[in-house]
């Protein structure tokens, strides 16, 4: 299969050396590459060489500057807390295309998620050396048994999982997981080597705040006008959210918007769709591209669920607190995540909301929160006639065809239905 231009890794001067075979960016500590990038095609590509790097070239930036770094698990750890001890918080979202598994394959069982196998791999073979702790939210079993690994094998770095509640009806689900977060913030504090001040929370609720706005500006642009942002732009500003510091992301984020809001692209006869599942492991560039090039629209979707996990905090009261209560209350109803509202009407609320013709679930291979929702799903897309296609993906998938052939007759059936 051609590789689409965008696709393609350069080679050029940010590429400084190759270790391992693994493609190696340099990066400087004030991130002036991302400061200074003037178009959203240079951020693009800037973005796709920080992920060919599976060695975080930001993380290591930052320590270059005399920082330390924290890696997040997908999908609640709070970053917020990390970023206001004056950590940089960096989301971990798996290995890439471009690492090889070959250790993490004899301690893992086989029948397991990629991201899981990519995470204990990048461990295992020094690629998060400049991360000086770890958070593994409790999504699912292989998120919790994740961090009983980690201690052991990186005992000289703090690792912690966090606790979820299950409950969001009692009355004492916000204080429980204040409490989690009091024990989180231990950790991180002695990383820090300070504690954590109240004004300094607040401030960060803001930034973060900020960068959830505008990444839901950028959602609805894309939902209103889908073919002047094409879903690999917005899935790589997004994601490049979650390895800058947020103040370097959040202007960045605005500079893209003002120039995306002004393009006037022709629309195409495109079906509009739904991405359901992809909210921890992430999907290739390559399998997102194809979605649009066969003929669908991307109006609504789970990637980089980590700017919108909750909508947001409400201001006043003790921050802590407010932070806990935005994941209480917020119905983002996603696999790992049962809120008061039903499976179906959640399903059919975004079908809605994008005026979507379909769902397209795009599940990670062994992801078993979502192939459980895809189940419940489908029961409420079936009953209404919404037609749904489902695929599954890993991150080292390199041949597309039959994915191509599924999607096309999806299309098609959809337009001359
Ligand atoms: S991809 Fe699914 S199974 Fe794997 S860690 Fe994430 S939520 Fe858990």
């Amino acid at each position: 299969m051609t590789v689409p231009t965008l696709l393609q890794i350069r080679t050029d001067a940010a590429l400084d050396k190759e270790e391992n075979g693994l493609p190696r960016v340099e990066l400087a500590p004030d991130f002036r590459e991302f400061r200074d990038a003037g178009s959203v095609a240079e951020m693009v590509r800037r973005t796709q060489e920080v992920l060919a790097d599976p060695t975080f070239p930001t993380a290591r930036a930052w320590r270059d500057g005399g920082g330390k770094a924290v890696g997040c698990f997908p999908v609640y750890t709070p970053q917020e807390l990390v970023h206001a001890l004056g950590l940089l918080p960096v989301a971990l979202q798996g290995g890439g295309e471009n690492l090889e598994i070959s250790r993490a394959d004899a301690s893992l069982g086989s029948f397991l998620c990629s991201i899981s196998k990519s995470t204990l791999e990048m461990a295992l073979t020094g690629l998060l050396d400049p991360f000086d702790a770890f958070v593994f939210p409790y999504i699912c079993d292989v998120s919790r048994n994740l961090d009983g690994i980690f201690s052991r094998i990186l005992p000289d770095r703090p690792s912690h999982m966090l606790h979820l509640p299950q409950n969001f009806a009692s009355e004492s689900t916000v204080r429980f997981l204040v409490a989690e977060y009091r024990s989180l913030l231990k950790k991180l504090e002695k990383v820090a080597g300070r504690s954590l001040r109240a004004a300094d929370l607040a401030a960060s609720l803001a930034l973060f705040g900020e960068q959830r706005l505008l990444a839901g500006q950028l959602a609805a642009l894309k939902r209103e006008r889908p073919w002047d942002v094409s879903l690999v732009e917005s899935y790589l500003l997004l994601r490049l959210g979650g390895l800058l510091p947020r103040e370097v992301h959040v202007p960045l984020l605005r500079r893209a918007l003002d120039e995306l809001r002004g393009r006037n692209q022709k629309a195409k006869d495109a079906v509009r769709v739904v991405l359901v599942g992809p909210f921890c492991e992430q999907p290739t560039l390559e399998l997102l591209q194809l979605i649009e090039d066969v003929g669908c629209y991307v109006v609504g979707e789970e990637l980089q669920m980590l700017h919108r996990w909750y909508p947001r905090v409400e201001p006043g009261g003790d921050p802590l607190e407010s932070l806990a209560a935005a994941y209480v209350r917020a119905p983002v109803d996603i696999g790992v995540r049962s809120t008061p509202t039903t499976k179906a009407a959640a399903i059919l609320a975004r079908v809605r909301e994008g005026d979507a013709q379909g769902v397209i679930f795009l599940t990670a291979k062994f992801c078993e929160p979502a192939l459980e929702d895809v189940v419940l799903y489908r029961r409420a897309l079936e009953a209404k006639g919404i037609p749904y296609l489902h695929l599954e993906f890993e991150e080292k998938s390199t041949t597309y065809e039959q994915a191509r052939l599924q999607l096309e007759t999806f299309v098609e059936s959809i337009l001359f239905d």
